[in-house]
């Protein structure tokens, strides 16, 4: 069975389209959080992922909270907190009861673990590290963590003798997931990657062979910085889509 993985979207529609295509045949798609905030079409990227055909779980997100109003916006930078409030004024009922609906955190089959930023922390803590990773090994009880909320594309792996380490990374390279080892992964951001890479990221879990393939994908970035700027969010988060950061 093939799972399309993918997080932080951030009302990306342009980029989340794109990146459902080049999923290319799955039969599940699992979501990290994050669906909203940042971008100019939060209505149209949840609307999108509900008619997405094999759309399983999404998860709730710092930004998906920001936007329903759980959390202080005095925690966000000034753009962030301007595109939250614009967020907020844009949102349907059935998009806000979307996202109200949303876990922070779940374990699939008692095999896998998700949470969107981290199991510690599911809607705050950045796993940036491998200290920050190695602390949050012992917050989850599977062999596998998805995780989102940095956008930058990550394994951490807790070997059998404990050590703590960060794979690298290469696109289209298929990583094996059952061997002994612990994992934490995370597939990168569709909406707004900050891998100093500005395509859209997302990952591929084969459950069968227990391997994970982490892909790139060229979307319409000027599309998407149009209807921004149309909607009159910030001009630093319009011109970071240019460079991935
Ligand atoms: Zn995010």
């Amino acid at each position: 069975m093939r799972i399309g993985i993918i997080s932080d979207i951030h009302a990306n529609v342009v980029a989340l389209e794109t990146v459902l295509k080049a999923l290319g045949p799955v039969d599940r798609i699992w979501c990290l959080g994050d669906v909203v905030g940042y971008g100019p079409n939060p209505n149209e990227s949840i609307a999108t992922l509900l008619a997405q055909p094999g759309m399983e779980i999404c998860l709730t997100g710092n930004h998906d909270w920001a936007a329903l109003g759980k959390i202080d916006l005095n925690d966000f930078n000034p753009d962030a907190r301007q595109a939250a409030l614009w967020t907020r004024e844009q949102l349907t009922p059935a998009s806000l009861q979307f996202l109200e609906e949303r876990p922070d955190m779940i374990v699939y089959n008692s095999e896998i673990t998700m949470a969107h930023a981290s199991p510690r922390q599911p809607i705050w803590e950045y796993i940036t590290n491998t200290s920050i990773a190695r602390a949050n090994f012992s917050h989850f009880h599977t062999a596998l963590c998805l995780v989102g909320h940095t956008h930058v594309p990550a394994i951490f792996v807790l070997d059998a003798q404990g050590t703590v380490r960060e794979q690298k990374i290469i696109d289209g390279q298929t990583v094996p997931l059952r061997d002994g080892s612990r994992y934490i992964v995370n597939p990168g951001s569709v909406g707004q990657p900050r891998d100093n890479d500005p395509r859209a990221a997302y990952a591929i879990l084969d459950l069968v062979s227990g391997a994970i393939t982490f892909h790139h994908v060229e979307y319409d970035i000027v599309q998407t910085q149009q209807r921004m700027y149309n909607a009159g969010l910030p001009a630093r988060l319009i011109m970071r889509l240019n460079y991935g950061w």
